[in-house]
């Protein structure tokens, strides 16, 4: 007999986006004629920057020579990604991460469930809520929570609420935990944290041997020059965080695939006899062991985006999208709807008008605007009454987003 993982059957069974696909699908059956603009689902739409796809046409010609062909690469990466990353992506900005505690991967989203392989079942886990959803779906799969609650919750989860009341400031957990999962800039809120916030994050973790799993997936989208990019710009954070960053989002690689996870020699964790070894060894093994690395015309493609002519392509791209989210976010306060995040975030997050449930806010939005947004409470029961907006997409499909919402709450 062979038995399943029984901790799958705990996840709730209408997941976000397969739920607002439904719905859309359904309007657009009974509205065939209706232009629908999504800004629903976080994915990019511009195309790869010019410096990238010729460093990928360049690596495939490779391939397809004797001379230069290439079959198994290391799993861990190329040296020659590892070190662009360790000195452009950390180096230039005076942050000390060494190409070695770089490990090279298909993606940030991978890599964030992945990492649950390398620790015990019984570690208590804190979430911001409202959630990136693999956090905590992972964690259920993993066996560490309790059965959903009515509200969306797991029991055994730690949820820290954030909100307007709290400035959107992750509040710290009022009991020890052993790992907390923090997005900054975040998704869904496009909010970020100060130095301060994520100092008291640092020193919290510290003094209650937490592992902190950072997810910098947004960090190109900074404009702020007082928010840290990455974790270790804060003093002892090599000690204690883990530190996910992903091409997903910076250089349009949603579908080409490719992210790193940093993990710093200092960052040790307990053994079952209470012994303190090094977390990256066990990393290193998982990665090597069930991971066989990333393509080669991916790799460099990656590589091209730390290029002169990438990273001016790369910046373009950032400033269209963060541009987008200006119109968003400007646009709907002209009207008076409270809005957050959206300036160093592709991500705008907005109070429901008239304080209507998410839901029903993302039904009347469809209805009578052909719009699709992301219900908040779908990342989490402190996201009810909230709605995120993407600014992926054209801007013209911004502009007239834009209108439609003022003439449905005009
Ligand atoms: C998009 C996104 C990622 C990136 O995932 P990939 O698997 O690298 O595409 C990671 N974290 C968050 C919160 C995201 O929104």
């Amino acid at each position: 007999m062979a038995q399943l993982n029984d901790h799958y059957l705990k996840l709730q069974a209408g997941y976000l986006f397969p739920e607002i696909g439904r719905r859309v699908n359904s309007f657009i059956e009974a509205n065939p004629d209706a232009d629908v603009i999504r800004l629903g689902i976080g994915d990019v739409t511009e195309p790869l920057p010019p410096a990238i796809v010729a460093a990928m046409h360049d690596a495939v010609d490779e391939m397809g020579n004797r001379d230069t062909f290439r079959g198994y690469g290391p799993e861990q990466g190329y040296e020659f990604l590892r070190d662009a990353l360790a000195s452009q992506a950390f180096g230039a900005r005076g942050v000390d991460v060494s190409a070695d505690e770089i490990f090279i991967s298909d993606g940030s989203k991978c890599d964030t469930g992945n990492i649950l392989d390398i620790f015990g079942p019984g570690n208590t886990v804190a979430v911001i809520d409202p959630v990136y959803p693999v956090y905590v779906d992972t964690n259920v799969m993993a066996g560490r929570t309790g059965n959903a609650t009515g509200d969306g919750r797991f029991e055994g989860l730690v949820y820290l609420p954030v909100t307007a009341e709290n400035n959107f400031v992750a509040p710290l957990p009022d009991r020890p935990v052993d790992l907390a999962y923090l997005c900054y800039p975040n998704n869904p809120t496009g909010t970020v944290a100060s130095r301060d916030t994520l100092t008291a994050w640092v020193d919290y973790a510290r003094a209650n041997d937490t592992i902190l799993l950072f997810d910098a997936a947004y960090e190109a989208y900074i404009t702020d020059p007082e928010i840290p990019h990455s974790i270790y710009e804060i003093d002892g954070a090599r000690e204690v965080a883990i530190e996910f960053r992903s091409f997903s989002k910076n250089a349009g690689f949603t579908g080409i695939r490719c992210a790193c996870t940093v993990i710093p020699h200092e960052l040790t964790g307990t053994t079952a006899t209470g012994e303190r070894i090094e977390v990256h060894g066990l990393w290193n093994r998982r990665h090597s062991t069930k991971f066989n690395g990333v393509s080669y015309p991916v790799q460099r493609g990656a590589e091209a985006a730390y290029s002169s002519d990438g990273q001016e392509q790369v910046g373009q791209l950032i400033s269209f999208y963060l541009e987008n989210a200006r119109l968003l976010r400007e646009g709907l306060e002209a009207v008076g709807i409270s809005v957050f995040g959206g300036i160093n975030a592709p991500y705008v997050w907005l109070k429901t008008p008239g304080s209507v449930d998410s839901w029903t806010f993302f039904d009347q939005l469809l209805q009578q605007a052909h719009l699709v947004g992301t219900p908040g409470s779908g990342f989490g029961a402190s996201g009810e009454g909230y709605f995120r907006l993407s600014a992926f997409n054209s801007r013209e499909n911004v502009q007239e987003a834009v209108r439609r919402f003022q003439q449905l709450v005009a």
